[in-house]
């Protein structure tokens, strides 16, 4: 399937226009599209930060960091396209709350583009849902995040649930060991293997 025309479109994407103008940045739509159909792994996220906006590659900051070690991937490896999908709940950074905290992604753009996106990435043999935006589009939930990841386990083979890597979830990660411990162990050797293959 050629994706092209798709990615075309969520690129030229301006739905948020007037509600990005209204917040304290005062920002345009930057579309942050990063997928090919011929991906395996793919990593569902939340939306990109000022950052990212900034790049206009995905995960471009500390959280890109910590979740790069967590998958055990360097840049390239995590940057291969051809090897691994990155599609937030929202391609755009959605402006700032009163406390300077990201606004959560507008539904606007998983309603417009979601469906149409995973059905581009039918190859994918791996689902990494990051944070409770996504945990709760693709895996259906309205568990709280610490619930949904505690129980991965439980989760379709091929399917893990993370917390967002934001700095904001450093304490999360402290009090809760056996996230390093033992699901991440699991998860990169998953990814090991899936990243062999062309
Ligand atoms: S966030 Fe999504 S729907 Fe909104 S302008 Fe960006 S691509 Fe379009």
């Amino acid at each position: 399937m050629n994706s092209a025309p798709l990615k075309h479109q969520i690129a030229a994407c301006t739905l948020c226009a007037t509600r990005f103008a209204a917040t304290k940045t005062a920002h345009q739509p930057r579309p942050v599209v990063w997928f090919q159909p011929g991906a395996r792994i793919l990593i569902a996220g939340q939306a990109p930060g000022l950052r990212v906006h900034e790049s206009g590659k995905p995960f471009t900051d500390p959280s890109g960091d910590r979740l790069r070690d967590w998958l055990g991937l360097n840049e390239e490896e995590f940057y291969d396209q051809s090897r691994v999908a990155i599609v937030p709940m929202a391609f755009c950074f959605p402006g700032y709350d009163a406390k300077n905290a990201d606004l959560p992604p507008p539904p606007i753009c998983g309603e417009t583009w979601h469906d149409r996106v995973m059905e581009a990435l039918c190859r994918v043999r791996l689902r990494i849902i990051v944070g409770g935006h996504a945990h709760r589009y693709h895996l259906k939930t309205r568990k709280g995040v610490t619930e949904v990841v505690r129980d991965w386990r439980s989760l379709p083979d091929g399917v893990f649930a993370l917390p967002h890597p934001s700095w904001r979830n450093t304490a999360w990660l402290k009090r809760n060991p056996w996230f390093e411990a033992e699901l991440i162990p699991v998860l990169r050797a998953r990814v090991k293997e899936l990243m062999r293959y062309d």
